[in-house]
This record gives C-alpha cells, sequence and structure tokens, in this order.
C-alpha cells in the first residue's frame, strides 16, 4: 500500500472536521490537527513546547521551523506509516517547501463554502450558559423555541467569536494564507487539488472527497 499523505483546507464553517474524522476512518490513517500538536507540545513542558507557549502568547503563529519539527515528530510515529491526513498544516509557503522536501502530498482537499454560508452557519450558533447546550438556528439541533434552551428554558447567547464581524475577520485571514498555498499544488499537477463543494450534505461532501482521492 501507498503512503497517502493528504492535506485538508476549508474556512470555518465548512465541515472540515467532520470530514477529516470520516477520511481517517475510511482510509485507517489518523488525522493530524496543527492546533492540537501546539496544545500537547505546550502542555508537555519540553523545551519545544515553552517555545511554543512563547510565541503563541504574543499573538504571533509558530515559526515555520518549529511547526514543521513538532509535525515530524508526530509522523514518524508507526501510526504514520500508511499515511496520515494533515490539517492546519502547512499555512504557509515556507511550510510548503519544507514539507515537500520530506514527503510527497499526493492530494489537496479543499473544502470551499462561500464567506455568506460560513457567516451564516457560523453566526446562527447559539449557547446555553446554564447547561452547556449548543444549537444552530439555521441547522441541527434547532431549539424548539427560539433562541431558547430546550432543557433549561433560558435565554440562548450568541459568543462574540461567532458574531458576523468576527467571524468575517477569521475567513479574511483564512483566504488570505490558503489561496497562495492552493495555487502552489496547483502548479505541482493537474490533479494535486481537488475543490470540493462544500454547501451540499455532509454525505454527499464525503463522497466527493472519496471520489477525489481515488
Ligand atoms: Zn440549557
Amino acid at each position: 500500500m501507498d503512503k497517502r499523505v493528504i492535506c485538508l483546507f476549508g474556512p470555518q464553517g465548512s465541515g472540515k472536521g467532520t470530514q477529516a474524522k470520516l477520511l481517517t476512518k475510511k482510509l485507517n490513517i489518523p488525522h493530524i490537527s496543527m492546533g492540537d500538536l501546539f496544545r500537547m507540545a505546550i502542555e508537555s513542558g519540553t523545551e519545544l513546547g515553552r517555545k511554543v507557549k512563547e510565541v503563541i502568547n504574543q499573538g504571533d503563529l509558530a515559526p515555520d521551523g518549529t511547526a514543521f519539527n513538532l509535525l515530524k515528530e508526530r509522523v514518524s510515529n508507526i501510526d504514520c506509516a500508511n499515511g496520515f491526513i494533515l490539517d492546519g498544516f502547512p499555512r504557509t509557503l515556507k511550510q510548503a517547501g519544507l514539507l515537500d522536501e520530506y514527503i510527497e502530498v499526493d492530494k489537496v482537499v479543499v473544502i470551499d463554502i462561500s464567506n455568506k454560508e460560513s457567516i451564516k452557519r457560523l453566526a446562527s450558533r447559539r449557547h446555553c450558559l446554564s447547561c452547556g447546550s449548543i444549537y444552530n438556528l439555521y441547522t441541527v439541533p434547532k431549539p424548539k423555541e427560539d433562541e431558547m434552551c430546550d432543557r433549561c428554558h433560558k435565554k440562548l447567547y450568541q459568543r462574540d467569536d461567532d458574531k458576523e464581524e468576527a467571524v468575517a475577520e477569521r475567513l479574511k485571514k483564512y483566504h488570505e494564507e490558503t489561496e497562495p498555498l492552493i495555487d502552489y499544488y496547483k502548479n505541482k499537477g493537474k490533479n494535486k487539488v481537488a475543490e470540493i463543494n462544500g454547501e451540499q450534505s455532509i454525505e454527499k461532501v464525503a463522497e466527493d472527497i472519496n471520489e477525489a482521492i481515488e
């Protein structure tokens, strides 16, 4: 069996996490989330972890080399022998170059949804402060009564992070960061990048991804 290395891109609300889980099951290779690796490194208290914590606390992106070293360490584990799904790496062209020298990415899957749809999905998220339930006014689970928690009957609350302006800001950052990377991989070969329409059912998106990676 060939080693499968798949990079997954998608903005907030694209269902990237859900699709990563499905893909992990289907291909039987792990989902490597860079965000999780950073968190674990910080919790481990190693020297590398302390370095990561320092930069992230300053509000900066971890340096390309640091991120890459963390990744390399993780994917040298035996569970990655048949490949892995990358989420959150590469984030810069420099990182993409480092990755290329190390291993060949065989497919870049981009889950596309419009900014409008992303905002609609995230801005309709509501939280119950008293029991912690999460609802969506627009998709499932929808509260039975408008803006009220089904369980506690308290008024639901919208996080500042989910407000339209905050989501729009994150989307802008995502597109600025991702578009050069998509072009970079497109230049590597006609079939390197698969752009998937994320504005479909979870099942249909999964089906399109499976077809693209065949
Ligand atoms: Zn509640």
